[in-house]
């Protein structure tokens, strides 16, 4: 058969590493200018890899794929050096969060580090590119996909026996084009979780970190909003993330630059109801209301007890940003997100300080706008030829997941089962 893959990121590598001793031909259509490129994929940045049937995705996973291609990844490394620790694997813990009323995810995790990912893709890269049958087409960003009776075609070119969309979050543009051409693929699109970038000193939860480096919890706070921890970053650093048209935070830790600091986000889970169908659209005009207050490619910052008194910050005590000053303006969160998040997330810190006690000082800082956009969830059974893997089908949100995803999918193409595939 000839194949086509729209996208070179974790699901795409999945797939790839399930086909490329078949003799069918693929071609990889990518964006990016060439593999070095600093967009390529979702696996840049941070690489924290989970074996946990708890977070990462709306599909079952075996755990035993999950760990196979943790290790996958792992034996990529140039020299095999990663961070490891277990999510609430002590039981001490698990009955401390639980007391106070949080619900502790378990999870095991593997930690690369931003450094080392580059290396990673780029052997995997020069490991399918040896195989004859794999095709490379970088710099060639693919708009849109038709359906035709014997398979699919790419940019109105070339007819491919099947074609499997594995764009990420950043494809999109790609994805909405195929939703309002083939609205019988979506299946759901409701929620958007919104929240903050929360930066401390190490020695706050030194304990916890060295017990499980990251640890997931969920709260359901007074307002009702379910609030998680997302992302823990020991002695990482607090980052930019641009969408295009709008900036938002996020973290990350590297292997061997440390900082003083550890951040995480904290997030509320918005789930919308009908009539009301834009979630992303409203994260958005979120996200650019807090850019327009904090100016061109700025994030607001603020100390805790200001977010809790709703004052805008002028000056910092204690805890130096590691975000870049270049990056953030000190400023008040209170004016961009609605209150019910503003409570739910001081309801949160509040009781986690009751575990980890300095979690609520006055002067620990809190980034504005943190924002997971889901993908809508697809519908991967309306289309015969054409198939989503990993994110952007909004059936994944991890690594591992969307790595899984393509391999399975990737199975489903060697046992003849890609037309009737419920994946
Ligand atoms: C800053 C950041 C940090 C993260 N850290 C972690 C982490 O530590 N651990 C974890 O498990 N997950 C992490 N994630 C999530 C993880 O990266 C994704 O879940 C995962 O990469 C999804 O894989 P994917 O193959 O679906 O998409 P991606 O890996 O994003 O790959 C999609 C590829 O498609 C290309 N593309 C997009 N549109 C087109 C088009 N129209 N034509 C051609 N090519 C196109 C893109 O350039 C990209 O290379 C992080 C995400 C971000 C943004």
């Amino acid at each position: 058969m000839k194949i086509a893959i729209v996208g070179f990121g974790a699901a795409a590598i999945g797939l790839l590493e399930k086909l490329k001793e078949s003799s069918h031909e693929i071609h990889v259509f990518e964006k990016s200018k060439d593999v070095y490129s600093s967009s390529i994929s979702g696996i840049r940045a941070d690489g924290k890899l989970f074996v946990s049937t708890e977070m990462g995705g709306d599909i079952f996973i075996d755990p035993m794929l999950q760990k196979k291609l943790v290790d996958y990844y792992i034996n990529f490394t140039d020299n095999k050096l990663v961070e490891t620790g277990k999510s609430f694997g002590n039981h001490h813990y698990y009955k401390l969060f639980y007391e106070k009323g949080f619900l502790p995810i378990s999870s095991d995790f593997y930690h690369i580090g931003t450094d080392q990912l580059k290396e990673v893709l780029f052997n995997i890269y020069n490991d399918f590119s040896s195989h004859p049958n794999i095709h490379f087409h970088f710099n060639y960003e693919v708009i849109d996909i038709d359906e035709e009776k014997n398979g699919a075609k790419i940019n109105g070119d070339g007819l491919f026996d099947i074609a499997i969309i594995t764009v990420g979050r950043s494809g999109h543009k790609l994805v909405n084009r195929m939703m309002s051409k083939f609205p019988k693929l979506v299946l759901d699109n409701t929620r958007v979780d919104m929240g903050i970038r929360f930066e401390l000193p190490n020695h706050v939860v030194d304990e916890i970190n060295k017990e499980m480096y990251e640890f997931k919890v969920k709260y359901r706070s007074k307002t009702g909003y379910m609030v998680r921890t997302f992302c823990n970053n020991p002695s990482g650093f607090v980052v930019t993330e641009n969408y295009g048209d709008f900036l938002t935070v996020n973290g990350h830790a590297k292997m061997l630059e440390k900082s003083n600091n550890t951040n995480f986000a904290i997030l509320t889970s918005l789930k919308f109801t009908e009539p009301f169908n834009d979630p992303i659209g409203y994260g958005s005009y979120i996200a650019k209301l807090s850019n327009l207050l904090a100016g061109e490619d700025k994030v607001i910052l603020q100390t805790y007890s200001h977010f809790k008194e709703s004052r805008r910050t002028k000056n910092l005590y204690r805890v130096l940003p590691t975000l870049d000053p270049k990056s953030f303006i000190l400023g008040d969160v209170n004016l961009v997100f609605p209150r019910r998040i503003i409570e739910s997330i001081i309801d949160f810190v509040e009781n986690l300080d009751k575990v980890i006690p300095g979690v609520a000082n006055n002067d620990n800082l809190v980034y504005a706008p943190e924002i997971k956009f889901y993908s809508n969830r697809l519908n991967n059974k309306s289309m015969q030829h054409i198939k989503f893997a990993g994110d952007c089908s909004g059936a994944t949100r991890s690594i591992i997941y969307a790595t899984a995803h393509g391999y399975l999918i990737g199975e489903a193409i060697l046992t003849n089962q890609f037309s009737n595939a419920e994946l």
